[in-house]
């Protein structure tokens, strides 16, 4: 027999937006919220120590996804996504950079009226308490306490020097008006330990009467009346439960497990749907598209002379972000230091180095998510496009070029064992390199895109177009993708997410 659980609100994933959305909207004990997640709570060391972040891909607490082979560079590649409560950013980087305040204004020009970035603003400094910036920018008394690390790996210290010495800036706070520079860069660590909006916005929020976290949690199909979503079914601990939302269900299952919920539900573009064996009940063609990810490439390693110091913080604390050409209005690339090497399976990797990871943050390239069985069990079709466009592929060039440069510097002379092989490489052989590099960044977005035209997925205020009672709330709602790593973006998408549901438009008031 189905069980039945009724709240007014449904919530779909305890990921970095979900744990957001969940706390805010029972805060003042006028509205029940069910959090439902598919992955369990976990707050073991594999979780909370910051540098062992990388063993927890392929684990019981990682969707561990992957690409359909990408015509570009020849090979399938793993897309991470957390399946824990606190999502990705449980198993993720924790670095904090909110993007660049151009990007937002680029998402009100695109029609989502209240997203520039006056508008959003009071969103991320709602999120922190971050008292290390100008208090402008930044926020006084929020549940997240990002700051840079308090003791940098030696490795981190010689790389800022380096990027100077090569003749880029050092910025303060990458947080505040301006996005360019080397810095020594906000991370969600304090004490020592992760944070995520599990352990800073749902935790504390557990023991409200009207909040009910429901994990192990699969959820298989949203269900409707006519064009009214009315809560979902799910599988606990092969129990089927039934969750009712009295008044909305509001997705925050991320950029792959929104739309693929959706599309398994029988809302996105009907053709393709039915094609997979699900009965179409909502044509909306734009779901699944736009899918969008940031490139970073592995394999810039350059071997050190021996061992190096132990890894430390979040194994890269270290940032630059800058143009790929001159004369750009806003950056696109970003080199994160890794005090460790750091190749893709394929590529060779030396016992001993440092690792220049080059990041593309402005992708032209467009990719797509399509169902690849009704099977709520059997994960999409994922092809992200990787260089598709030309243009990505000769801005990764120009960072890898940029990297190397840093790497000659004098700062690094007293670790550096040997030249990279790509020292002196012309353009053909830097953009083979880079094909074969290419690793995903983990910053999945952009494939329920809010927009007002005949492709977006959500209004401005979140609302799936042509449904009622059904809100996207992640990553996935992001019309372009951020210029930075996506978590601090999601966030602030989770606090406006609450405001609208609670009908407290700040940016129309
Ligand atoms: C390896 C890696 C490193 C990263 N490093 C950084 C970093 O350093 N800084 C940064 O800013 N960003 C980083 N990111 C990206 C960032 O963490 C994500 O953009 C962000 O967490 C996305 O939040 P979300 O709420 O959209 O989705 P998620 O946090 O992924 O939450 C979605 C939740 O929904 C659940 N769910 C999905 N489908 C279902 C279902 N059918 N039933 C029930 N539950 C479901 C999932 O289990 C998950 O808990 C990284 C990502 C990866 C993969």
């Amino acid at each position: 027999m189905t069980r039945t659980l009724t709240h007014d609100y449904v919530v779909v994933g305890a990921g970095t937006a979900g744990c957001v959305v969940a706390a805010r909207l029972t805060e003042d004990g006028a509205r029940t919220v069910l959090l439902v997640e598919a992955g369990a709570p976990d707050s073991s060391p594999r979780i909370t120590t910051p540098h062992t972040w990388p063993a927890l891909h392929g684990t019981d607490v990682d969707w561990a996804f992957r690409t359909v082979r990408q015509r570009a560079t020849g090979h399938v590649h793993d897309i991470p996504r957390g399946r824990t409560v606190g999502g990705t950013g449980s198993t993720n980087a924790m670095a904090f950079l909110r993007g660049d305040p151009g990007d937002f204004d680029t998402w009100a020009r695109q029609g989502c009226t209240g997203w520039d970035y006056a508008s959003v603003l009071p969103y991320f400094r709602r999120s922190e308490t971050a008292p290390h910036g100008d208090a402008r920018y930044r926020g006084g008394s929020g549940p997240l306490r990002p700051a840079p690390s308090a003791s940098l790996h030696p490795l981190s210290r010689t790389y800022l020097e380096a990027a100077q010495e090569a003749g880029h800036p050092l910025t303060e706070d990458l947080n505040g008006p301006k996005l360019r520079g080397a810095s020594s860069h906000d991370l969600l660590i304090a004490d020592g330990r992760r944070q995520s909006t599990a352990t800073a916005y749902l935790e504390p929020a557990l023991g409200r009467p009207g909040l009910d976290l429901l994990p192990r949690a699969l959820v298989q199909r949203l269900t409707f009346d006519g064009d009214r979503c009315t809560g979902l079914d799910a599988v606990v601990d092969g129990e089927p439960v039934h969750c009712a939302a009295g008044t909305e269900v509001v997705l925050c299952a991320g950029a792959i497990g929104s739309p693929h919920l959706l599309l398994r539900s029988g809302v996105g573009p009907a053709e393709e749907i039915e094609r997979s064996g699900v009965k179409a009940l909502h044509d909306l063609p734009g779901v699944g598209r736009n899918l969008q990810d940031h490139i970073i490439l592995a394999g810039l390693t350059t071997p050190s002379r021996g061992p190096l110091p132990p890894p430390s913080g979040n194994l890269g604390e270290v940032t630059l972000l800058l143009d790929s050409e001159p004369g750009r209005a806003s950056v696109d690339l970003q080199i994160v230091f890794i005090h460790v090497p750091f190749t893709n399976p394929w590529q060779r990797a030396p016992e001993y180095g440092y690792t220049f990871g080059v990041g593309h943050m402005r992708p032209a390239s467009r990719g797509r998510l399509t169902l690849a069985s009704a099977d709520p069990e059997a994960p999409p079709l994922l092809d992200f496009r990787y260089l598709d466009q030309a243009q990505d592929l000769r801005a990764l060039v120009a960072g890898v070029r940029h990297a190397l440069e840093i790497g000659r510097t004098a700062p690094f002379d007293a670790w550096r064992g040997a030249e990279h092989p790509l020292v002196g490489a012309d353009d053909r052989a830097v953009e083979t390199f880079v094909r074969d590099a290419v690793q995903s960044y983990g910053h999945a977005a952009g494939s329920c895109r809010m927009g007002v035209d005949a492709l977006s997925v959500v209004d401005p205020h979140l609302r799936v177009h042509g449904l009622t009672g059904l809100r996207v709330a992640d990553a996935s709602i992001m019309p372009e993708i951020v210029s930075t790593n996506t978590n601090a973006a999601t966030v602030m998408i989770g606090e406006k997410a609450a405001d609208l549901l609670r009908g407290r438009d700040r940016a129309e008031s």
